[in-house]
């Protein structure tokens, strides 16, 4: 009887073991778990931007030569350049390709993982656009400068302006998004789905303007870095961009503020991400004298290009074609609507 209860715990013992060891394998090996870690966000090493910024994109071709540095690639043929009239333009050094996958983060004042750029290498970025006269003004300094910018619209603006949008995106600058409404999706009683919408209705918003899908780049509304929508970000493969410089030009008395507040951060940098808004008057004013400063202090712009556009969601899309044309058919005039054919 010992013996028989002795085999019998034995066998109990090894089915347990049995047991354990499956699990430990099913949980070390699902690939459930895998998509569980947040490390959809994390970003790709640092020496892996230079490597996927090979020249090897037609989008990164347009009018400027993709400089990335460091592919082992094959160079690029050379280009047909659009003639750039201004012999002392600011211009553009260098293109850089990004892959967004799994969502890398930019701009050291949050992510510090890729620093792709040498010494007094700067990216130009601008938010809240497109707006009647501003951004148009920011678009003409740009050209006269041969320069390459980063566009961050709001999504309802772009559905208030789709003309400045596609005005922007034909100039070659990257168009990403900053929302649908502005929201601060950090804020109180904000909830994770209404941060999703936010993110989504904004990128579908600018494609519907732009008639393309634009660059997977997103920026936070007042860099308010939501950490679940981050993860949805990552997950999505949109970059996140935060910066290195922040001009802070919102607050600016005049065009002076803006181009002494960017110069003086950026001397202390030395380099990085520049955020101004091309929304802003001043900041549309300060524009030209700023770019001369920057190019007499011998900074160079890098322009940052989506390796793929995004992929929006069709019921955004969907949903919100729906929601632009609903206030458009409801101002039909009545005679075009009801007609009598009999009485
Ligand atoms: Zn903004």
């Amino acid at each position: 009887m010992r013996n028989a209860l002795g085999a019998l715990g034995l066998l109990v013992a090894s089915v347990a073991t049995a047991c354990v060891v499956t699990a430990v394998w099913f949980w070390t090996s699902s690939p459930r778990l895998e998509v569980a870690v947040p490390a959809t966000i994390s970003a790709p090493p640092p020496e892996r931007l230079p490597a996927t910024a090979a020249a090897t994109s037609a989008a990164a071709r347009d009018d400027v030569e993709v400089t990335a540095a460091l592919s082992e690639k094959p160079p690029v043929p050379p280009q047909p350049k659009t003639a750039c009239a201004n012999p002392d333009a600011l211009g553009v050094s260098r293109v850089v390709e990004v892959d967004t996958t799994g969502g890398p983060g930019f701009g050291f004042e949050h992510f510090k993982q890729l620093d792709f750029l040498t010494d007094k290498e700067v990216v130009l970025t601008f938010d809240d656009g497109p707006w009647p006269v501003n951004t148009p003004s920011v678009l003409k300094t740009l050209a006269d400068e041969c320069t390459k910018a980063v566009f961050f619209p709001i999504g309802k603006h772009a559905t208030y302006h789709p003309e400045i949008l596609r005005q922007v995106a034909a100039a070659g600058h990257t168009v990403g998004a900053h929302t649908w409404s502005h929201a601060n999706l950090n804020g109180k009683n904000f909830t994770e789905q209404q941060a999703r919408d936010e993110i989504e209705k904004g990128f579908s918003a600018v494609k519907l303007a732009l008639g393309a899908a634009p660059a997977p780049f997103f920026r936070f509304p007042q860099l308010q870095h939501r950490p679940d929508a981050m993860t949805y970000l990552g997950s999505r493969d949109v970059a996140i961009f935060s910066c290195d410089v922040d001009s802070f030009d919102f607050k600016a008395k005049d065009a002076t503020q803006v181009i002494n507040s960017v110069l003086t951060k950026l001397e202390k940098s030395g380099k990085g991400i520049i955020l101004m808004h091309d929304f802003q008057k001043h900041t549309a004013e300060a524009l030209p004298a700023l770019l001369r400063r920057l190019k007499a202090g011998g900074y160079k712009v890098v322009q940052m290009k989506a390796k793929a556009p995004l992929q929006t969601l069709a019921e955004y899309d969907e949903a919100l074609v729906k929601e632009i044309k609903l206030p458009v058919a409801s101002t039909r005039p009545v005679g075009s609507v009801v007609q009598t054919v009999s009485q």
